[in-house]
């Protein structure tokens, strides 16, 4: 069954120089449960097309065509606060950098409680700190360390927290643009290692964007490959790594 089902999906960037085609066309259906993969060589539009599908394409950018069902209600036909409910709470992002989103005056427990209290999960702040704590359990970090401020965790640390205040909220879609470019290799694997283990535990559908093949094929159920705005190839990962 598609959670998520884009079609023909085109999103520009108006430039000095000339219109940036950033998704030229792009349908993809996407399973529930499933783990797919985004590759493709840097500006083959991997970003813009996981930042459109919460609706997160700014000015010079502009989403000019095409559908994004999620359970069967387009996104794009969305606004304003009927928008926002499925940020977060149904489709939840990762970045690269996550000192980007963390508030780096406020504790990371904090974070993630006030975020459950804003899209009604908790009722109470006891509640939320609560369930905050049991997010940082559930990927690795003690929940004593509730109490910290996001610069002083690591960065393999930060980008858990970013993912506990993710999949707090209870997505069924976690988008994670390039989670651990920024991190060493060992860590990168305890990432994924964790990534891959809400799929299975949890029934997380993951969508990856990675410039990593290699990453993407020991990791993913599906890799899909975007060249210059659009996807040209999909399949099995073992199918598309083996595919030269
Ligand atoms: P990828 O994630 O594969 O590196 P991007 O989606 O970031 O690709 O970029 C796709 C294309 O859109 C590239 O040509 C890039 O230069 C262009 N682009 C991305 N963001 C912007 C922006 N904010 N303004 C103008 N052009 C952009
Ligand atoms: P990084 O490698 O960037 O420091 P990690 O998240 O991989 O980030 O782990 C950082 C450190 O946090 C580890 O070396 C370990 O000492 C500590 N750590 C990780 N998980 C736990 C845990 N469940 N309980 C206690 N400490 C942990």
């Amino acid at each position: 069954m598609a959670v998520l089902d884009i079609q023909d999906l085109k999103v520009h960037y108006y430039t000095l120089t000339g219109i940036v085609r950033a998704v030229d066309g792009v349908s993809l259906s996407v399973n529930k449960g499933e783990w797919i993969s985004i590759v493709g060589e840097s500006g083959s539009g991997k970003s813009t097309l996981a930042l459109s599908i919460p609706r997160l394409i700014m000015p010079p950018g502009r989403i000019v065509g095409g559908r994004i069902l999620y359970s069967g209600v387009d996104l794009l036909s969305l606004a304003g606060e009927e928008l926002r409910r499925y940020r977060g709470r149904e489709i939840g992002m990762v970045f690269q950098d996550p000192t980007a989103y963390l508030d780096p005056y406020r504790t990371v427990g904090s974070q993630i409680a006030e975020s459950l209290l804003e899209h009604g999960l908790a009722s109470s702040g006891s509640e939320a700190e609560s369930m905050a704590g049991d997010a940082l359990e559930l990927v690795g970090i003690p929940r004593d360390r509730a109490s910290v401020y996001p610069h002083q965790l690591s960065g393999g640390q930060r980008q858990r927290v970013a993912i506990a205040a993710a999949v707090a909220l209870e997505p069924k879609i976690l988008i994670a643009d390039e989670p651990t470019t920024a991190l060493d290799v060992v860590v990168q694997a305890k990432i994924m290692d964790l990534m891959k283990k809400l799929q299975e535990e949890r029934g997380l559908t993951v969508m990856l964007v990675t410039h990593d093949i290699g990453l993407a094929a020991e990791y993913s159920d599906r890799i899909a490959v975007m060249y210059a705005g659009e996807l040209v190839e999909i399949g099995p990962a073992e199918d598309v790594v083996s595919n030269p």
